[in-house]
Parts: C-alpha cells; structure tokens; sequence
C-alpha cells in the first residue's frame, strides 16, 4: 500500500527545530522574502510604492527616500506593532500550521512561553488572516454539497432531577446557539457561514453556489427549495450514508474537524468568534495534503496582506 502523504518526509518541510536553529536574524529575513516577493526582498515604501530607501539597521526599519516615510516588514499587516521576535512568530505559526484541528490559545502559550493573551490575539489574526484564502469571493461550482451543523447554547442539566428543565423550549435557552452553514466542492474549496439557522443556507446558496452546479443534501426539509434551483440530490441519513454515489461525505469530513477543534481544542466557543474557527477549520481541510512549509508561508503571505486588523489590534488595551 502506498504511503499516506502526511506520513511521508515530503510533508515535514519545516520544523521547530530549524526555526530556532537558524534563529532571529534568519526568521526575519523570512519574513522580508515573503512580505516583498515581487522585489526579490527588497523592501518597498508602503506608502509611495519607492524602493530606495535608508535602513535603520538597529531598529530593522526603513525610511523611504523618496518620501521619508518609516516603516518595517510588518507595517500596515496584520503584525503591525508587533511585540514578539520574529523567530517565535515563525514558531507559532509552524505550531498553528501543524495543529491539524486547530490549537488552542492556552496550548500556544505554553509552547512559546507568552502570555495567554498574546497568543489568543495572535490566533485570531492569523484565522482572520486565513479567513481571506477561504471567502475569496468565488463562487462555488461543479459537484456542490451542503450541510450545517449546530454549535454552542448548551445548557446544563440540573444535578437533581426535579429541578431539570426541558431544555428544547425556546424560554430555557441561552440565546448563543448558532449553525455553521457550509458548502464544500468535492475535489475543491469550503465555504463557511455562521447563521442563526439552517434553513438560511438556501439563500446562501443563492449567493454562492453556480446554478449550473450539482447539489447534494441530506434529508431536511428546508432543503426542498434546493429544487427549485439547482439539480439535487438527496441522501436520507436515516436510511443510508451513501446511497448509489449520492451523499455529503465531503461536507460532514469539514464538519467532523471543526466538531474536534471546538470540542478537542477550545471546548467551548463564544458565538461572535465561530465563524473565525469555521474559516480555520476551512482553510485546515482545503490545504490538508499539502506540506507544512508551505502552509506556513502561505499564512504568513496572508498575514502580510492582511491590512491592520479592526477586530485585534490593539484587543487588550481597550
Ligand atoms: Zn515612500
């Protein structure tokens, strides 16, 4: 039997090791590679796009000769004013990378040795960062499947039973319970959404799925009106998985890692942040085969295209 690719050498392409083997200077000249691949490293003046500039070595900044403006590799990122060595960012981005459901903010801490805080922001803006390779703003085609999945708003029983209240009643709920609507290509990309119910998905589909494309769906009936705009198939999960080819194995394999992250991992997830693990959890599978390098250079070129961000910068000094 032929080797799974994750098993073979080709998919270790990076180690923790040979980030703190090749150490700081190494780490940041990575991250000039990756954030001015179109000059070859060579730094670019964020501001007037001018490439001659003046190094202020001891600070590893640049000043623009053009316009003397000041900037850095990570000005104008989502890393702007960052505080952490690049080596470690690289580090946790080769820890985020490999975490095949996802990590959890505590767990990276421990592993960098930073406060908890810094690595739950960090976390956030590399799958904010991410966010931007999943919704790219295609639609999808081809062979579509649909599903959605409900998370959060569990409400504890009571230890005596006397006092346990019927927990499917609107009035004893908690208000965070959402669905993660997602659509999934098979052979291609996942497309995530957080909504407040399933049913939604129709409209979602309205908006990102071809009309020419081929849908697949399970039983519910929300999912009749599907009909009426794509060619359908349903698969009756109370009767079959896969019924003579028609199924959602492709959708529930993404739902199946984003149950583990948020079970596994972070345990419990506030509904404003699902659709940020749903993303990652998106990105995790479309780029599942391939090697962790360049997973890891891929977050990082999207972490340097990612403008300041509105939702973490600056998150605990509010
Ligand atoms: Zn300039």
């Amino acid at each position: 039997m032929a080797q799974h690719f994750l098993l073979s050498a080709e998919a270790r392409t990076l180690s923790l090791k040979c980030i703190y083997k090749g150490g700081e200077a190494k780490a940041y000249e990575s991250f000039k590679r990756i954030r001015w691949s179109a000059t070859g490293g060579n730094p670019v003046c964020p501001k007037c796009g001018c490439q001659e500039h003046y190094e202020i070595a001891t600070r590893r900044k640049f000043k623009c000769a053009a316009c003397g403006a000041q900037y850095s590799v990570t000005s104008g990122t989502i890393f702007a004013s960052r505080k952490m060595a690049f080596v470690d960012l690289l580090a946790a981005i080769a820890i985020f990378v490999n975490a095949a459901k996802g990590i959890s903010a505590l767990q990276l801490s421990r592993d960098l040795n930073v406060q908890y805080k810094t690595a739950f922001v960090l976390s956030h803006k590399l799958r904010e960062a991410i966010a931007a390779e999943v919704h790219t703003g295609e639609i999808l085609d081809g062979e579509v499947e649909v599903d959605g999945v409900y998370f959060g708003g569990h409400i504890r029983p009571a230890n005596v039973a006397d006092k346990r209240v019927d927990r499917r009643l609107a009035k004893h709920q908690t208000g965070t319970r959402r669905v993660v609507v997602a659509f999934r290509e098979r052979l291609g990309r996942t497309l995530p959404f957080v909504t407040k119910s399933e049913a939604e998905g129709v409209d979602l589909a309205k908006v990102w799925v071809d009309r020419l494309a081929i849908m697949s769906a399970d039983e519910a009936s929300h999912w009749d009106a599907l009909h009426a705009g794509w060619q359908t198939e349903r698969v009756n999960h109370s009767q079959a998985y896969s019924d003579h080819g028609k199924h959602t194995n492709w959708v529930e394999s993404f739902f199946s890692r984003l149950r583990r992250m948020v079970r596994g991992q972070h345990h419990f997830v506030s509904p404003k942040y699902l659709y940020q693990y749903a993303n990652h959890a998106a990105w995790l599978e479309d780029n599942r085969r391939r090697d962790n390098g360049t997973n890891a250079r891929a977050v990082i070129a999207a972490a340097m295209d990612a403008p300041i961000s509105r939702n973490w910068a600056g998150y605990w000094q509010r």
